[in-house]
């Protein structure tokens, strides 16, 4: 799955590239897109007024008062660029505004809905509080933590508690916490339990400041993109040494899952 750091990544892109333009073409390149064809022509000549992330659903409000929506599967990106420049770019969408393209690639067949407001409400209810919504505070944390049973590990990939951490970002976390992810989170002190909050934040905000781990680029001339992938410090990185302290990062099993972390770094202190 796309982690956070990169959904809001591709937000922010499409927020700054295509929120005021008017949508003057769909074209669909994926067989498995064919039957949105009519529903989305009805969409030309309406513009962007503003991107928004949902947790997994990037989110147009159109002019017309209704919601484009779409998700991306693991591998999917968002590329924009003007006609010109899109030599030997694909996609299984296109969305154009005159002479610019958005090239979407990976995009769930599922995800893609034209929507009013209440029906995007109605299906995003129940979900849990995104960890970059300014009422994702301490308090609600200790909160959710408090009813969760099992590891670290598990608690940060749950989507319950935290959508949008998956293996990748949980180990990461849990490594700026300085915490071992195979701690009972009955286990947790107060201070530990808010030292997580911390790197959760700040793992996020550095990545996304980074470019995420996705090496693709999002538009011409990006050099930023993928540039986190470079200062992971635990996950990936069996056998290789701590960046802190030197040690060997190990891989061990939490609960089934794999987990990457430093024995020597990560032992709650
Ligand atoms: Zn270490």
């Amino acid at each position: 799955m796309l982690e956070l750091p990169e959904l809001e990544l591709y937000r922010a892109l499409l927020a700054e590239r295509c929120a005021g333009l008017r949508i003057t073409a769909f074209t669909i390149k994926n067989k498995a897109l064919k039957h949105l064809k009519s529903r989305l022509q009805e969409l030309v000549d309406t513009s962007i007024w503003f991107v928004e992330r949902r947790y997994r659903l990037i989110v147009f409000h159109l002019d017309n008062g209704k919601r484009l929506t779409f998700a991306f599967n693991e591998l999917g990106y968002p590329y924009f660029c003007a006609a010109e420049e899109a030599k030997g770019i694909k996609g299984d969408l296109i969305i154009s505004f005159g002479d610019k393209n958005l090239y979407l690639t990976g995009v769930e067949s599922e995800s893609i809905g034209v929507l009013s407001v209440k029906q995007l409400e109605e299906g995003l209810k129940g979900q849990a509080l995104d960890p970059l919504d300014k009422r994702f505070t301490p308090a609600k944390w200790n909160e959710s933590l408090s009813k969760k049973r099992g590891y670290v590990k598990s608690a940060l990939t749950d989507a319950k508690l935290l959508p949008g951490i998956g293996p990748l970002y949980s180990d990461e976390i849990a490594f700026a916490a300085r915490i071992s992810p195979n701690t009972k989170v009955s286990d947790l002190s107060g201070e530990q339990r808010e030292a997580l909050y911390k790197a959760i934040g700040s793992t996020i905000r550095q990545s996304i400041s980074s470019g995420g781990v996705k090496g693709q680029r999002l538009f011409p001339g990006d050099e930023l993109s993928g540039g986190f992938g470079e200062q992971l410090q635990v996950y990936g990185r069996e056998g290789e040494a701590c960046r802190r302290c030197g040690s060997e990062i190990a891989r061990i099993t939490v609960a089934g899952r794999k987990a990457y972390c430093c024995p020597q770094c990560q032992t709650g202190n």
